[in-house]
């Protein structure tokens, strides 16, 4: 079986990924309990009430934590460049897990201040990634 990075997306998920095309970050927020809920699913892991409503983020945050990787998911991956794929915590309350790309004055570090950005890969898919914030 051929390896598929194609993220797809659901009924649940299809308004977060038209967000990102749009170049938004869509989050859910629980109108029963009030908390963030991310990644997008039917019903608020805390209170199970389905009544989820999307909420846009600003995309400002804090590296909470971070590794980088050195090898290629595939080795037919030519000029591999390593790449640092971490957890972010957005303003918003909410944690996902994204690359963080770019040069970083001093490098990478818990807690930088970081910013998201949308890559257009081209194929329908447009991917959240995020940079340090000057
Ligand atoms: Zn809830």
């Amino acid at each position: 079986m051929e390896f598929q990075s194609r993220p797809r997306s659901s009924p649940d998920t299809e308004a977060y990924w038209q967000g990102a095309r749009e170049g938004r970050l869509l989050f859910q927020r629980c109108r029963s309990c009030g908390e963030p809920v991310f990644h997008p699913r039917p019903a608020c892991p805390y209170c199970l009430s389905d009544k989820l409503a999307w909420e846009q983020s600003e995309g400002m945050g804090e590296i909470y934590s971070f590794t980088t990787q050195h090898l290629p998911l595939r080795q037919t991956e030519q000029a591999f460049e390593p790449r640092h794929l971490g957890i972010i915590g957005l303003d918003e309350g909410f944690h996902m897990f994204a690359e963080i790309t770019g040069k970083a004055e001093g490098g990478l570090s818990v807690g930088r201040r970081v910013r998201v950005w949308f890559d257009d890969r081209g194929d329908g898919v447009t991917l959240p990634k995020f940079e340090v914030a000057s």
